[in-house]
């Protein structure tokens, strides 16, 4: 499976051959991705033969579209039964890919339904590459209808945690940056929190953005819906939060899902509101979707609205995110519902 080889190691994949034929497979899968090794056209038929039922390291078992035809959700299984999930959201200008870098979540926190189920394991760098060279090949092949051919903006918010799977996750992106030719700056890493993660991050010589799933601005409501928080408080990753926004520059995000009467009061805005304006963080709001293990409910459109509007007259920044894929379990945090229970047809 040659996406599992490092793209600087392909000689046992291509065995015997001119040289130049590593070069040319080099490209097929991370330049021009293709779909089936036979689209490699000017690879010997022989060799296209033998990638043919190995090129990807995983098989597509179930593939969903939604929002007529601009939202596309991927559930892939490695050959050791792991699930893989990948969403692929289309607009006008921008196709943005939301992968996953473990299969399963270690982390629990209590309203994200990949969390209830658990750590499987962690996905391997070329695990994570092959989602976004997949998500290329689809985007180069079929298309999506009005949306750019190739993926413009990829986001670590699929499932698992992923600075708590950080070689892997960190030669993943080194892959997409200097083999893929994707610019550092449309990657971004959402972590929970993990504080030396983060620090580790900022010492890497590329400008990925970061965005923080904070959820709550005091500890003891961050720890009882983020148990990671009582090893990583709050301060600790404001700290670690703005010594990234320090090295990189880069605007950081903060991620907030809005459950009703948990996290959605004036207090918690009016806390949110000090942490955003000390990081000069953009904070995005987000509906909560709804889970199985949890009985949380979103806060009203009105309601996440009026908070919205509590942080911007507190001079923070607020986008409220749209949601795709709800109808498709495909929405943040419902990664892996599918999966456990594949649907009827
Ligand atoms: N572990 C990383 C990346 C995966 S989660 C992280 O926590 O950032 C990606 C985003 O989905 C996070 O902001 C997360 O908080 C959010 N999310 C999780 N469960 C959700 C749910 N049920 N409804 C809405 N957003 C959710």
């Amino acid at each position: 499976m040659p996406y599992l080889h490092a793209p600087e190691d392909l000689g046992e994949v291509v065995g015997d051959g001119p040289s130049y034929r590593v070069d040319q497979l080099r490209d097929w899968l991370y330049r021009t991705p293709v779909l089936h090794a036979d689209d490699m056209t000017n690879l010997p038929k022989e060799l296209r033969a033998s990638l043919a039922d190995r090129l990807w390291p995983f098989s597509v078992e179930i593939e969903q579209s939604a929002d007529a035809g601009t939202t596309r959700k991927w559930l892939f299984r490695a050959p050791d039964g792991a699930a893989i999930e990948a969403v692929l959201m289309g607009y006008p200008r921008r196709a943005t890919l939301c992968i996953s870098s473990q299969a399963g979540c270690a982390l629990a926190c209590t309203f994200c339904a990949t969390g209830q189920f658990g750590f499987e394991r962690h996905l391997e760098p070329g695990e994570v590459v092959a989602q976004v060279a997949y998500a290329q090949a689809f985007l180069r092949q079929v298309g999506m209808p009005g949306v750019p051919d190739h993926v413009t903006n990829i986001v670590f918010m699929g499932m698992g945690e992923p600075l708590a799977n950080y070689n892997r996750v960190r030669e993943a992106i080194r892959r997409m940056i200097e083999v893929m030719g994707i610019s550092a700056r449309s990657i971004t890493v959402s972590t929970v929190g993990i504080v030396p993660g983060i620090k580790r991050l900022s010492d890497e010589p590329w400008p990925v953005g970061l965005a923080v799933s904070l959820h709550a601005a005091d500890d003891e409501l961050r720890t009882s819906l983020v148990p990671i928080n009582k090893r990583y408080p709050i301060a600790d990753l404001e700290a670690a939060a703005w010594e990234y926004f320090e090295k990189k520059g880069r605007r950081l995000s903060i991620e907030w899902t809005m459950m009703d009467g948990v996290n959605d009061t004036l207090d918690q805005a009016d806390k949110l509101a000090s942490i955003a304006r000390r990081l000069r963080a953009h904070v995005n709001l987000i509906a909560l979707n709804p889970t199985p293990l949890s009985d949380e409910r979103a806060s009203s459109q009105l309601h996440i609205e009026e908070f919205a509007g509590a942080l911007k007259s507190r001079g923070v920044n607020v986008t409220v995110r749209g949601t795709r894929g709800r109808d498709i379990d495909a929405a943040c945090g419902q990664l892996r519902l599918m999966s456990s229970s594949p649907p009827s047809e």
